[in-house]
């Protein structure tokens, strides 16, 4: 079996038997994230205890590299400091954008997503679990209990921005 194929396997693995899947019923927060260019979406649960992650769970849809993602993320970050969370979060994006070769040490079943890399579109379903979580910790940490993002980065931030700016301007216009 080639390395690609293994890759393929492991998340198809993690897509068929996501780790963590489900709601928390004690979450110190829930986030909603979705990624209109694939469809994807997810809800987290994240619970905190001090500093750590006591509990983490992903109820989603969506494609195989989303969900397979969202899964080994939940299994890398359960039971770790906030922090080092993060920091496999930063690293996940990092290799994601080819900034990085990836370190199974650090990422675990994550190196399976190498192939996604090569892919921009595909890079915004593998990185969906992983923003969520990052979005979750933070607002854990503000003491925020909930949230709604639709997942954008770079040229869809700029879309919603300039579709806002207009929007502004149209209602500037009627009042005239
Ligand atoms: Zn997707």
């Amino acid at each position: 079996m080639g390395l690609q194929d293994l890759y393929q396997e492991i998340i198809l693995d993690h897509y068929k038997k996501p780790r963590n899947a489900g709601r928390l019923e004690d979450a110190s927060v829930e986030v909603h994230h979705y990624n209109p260019v694939c469809g994807d979406e997810l809800t987290l649960g994240l619970r905190l205890e001090g500093d750590r992650v006591a509990a983490i769970a992903v109820d989603g849809q969506g494609c195989a590299i989303s969900q397979g993602s969202a899964s080994v993320m939940t299994e890398l970050v359960d039971g770790l400091p906030v922090a080092e969370g993060l920091e496999k979060a930063e690293a996940f994006r990092q290799f994601m954008h080819g900034e990085i070769e990836a370190d199974e040490d650090v990422l675990g079943d994550g190196v399976a997503f190498a192939g996604v890399a090569k892919l921009p579109i595909r890079v915004k379903c593998a990185l969906l679990g992983w923003m969520a979580f990052k979005d979750a910790a933070v607002r854990a940490s503000a003491g925020e209990s909930s949230g709604e993002t639709v997942y954008g980065e770079g040229a869809d931030e700029s879309a919603t921005q300039a579709m806002e700016q207009a929007r502004k301007e149209a209602e500037r216009g009627s009042d005239r």
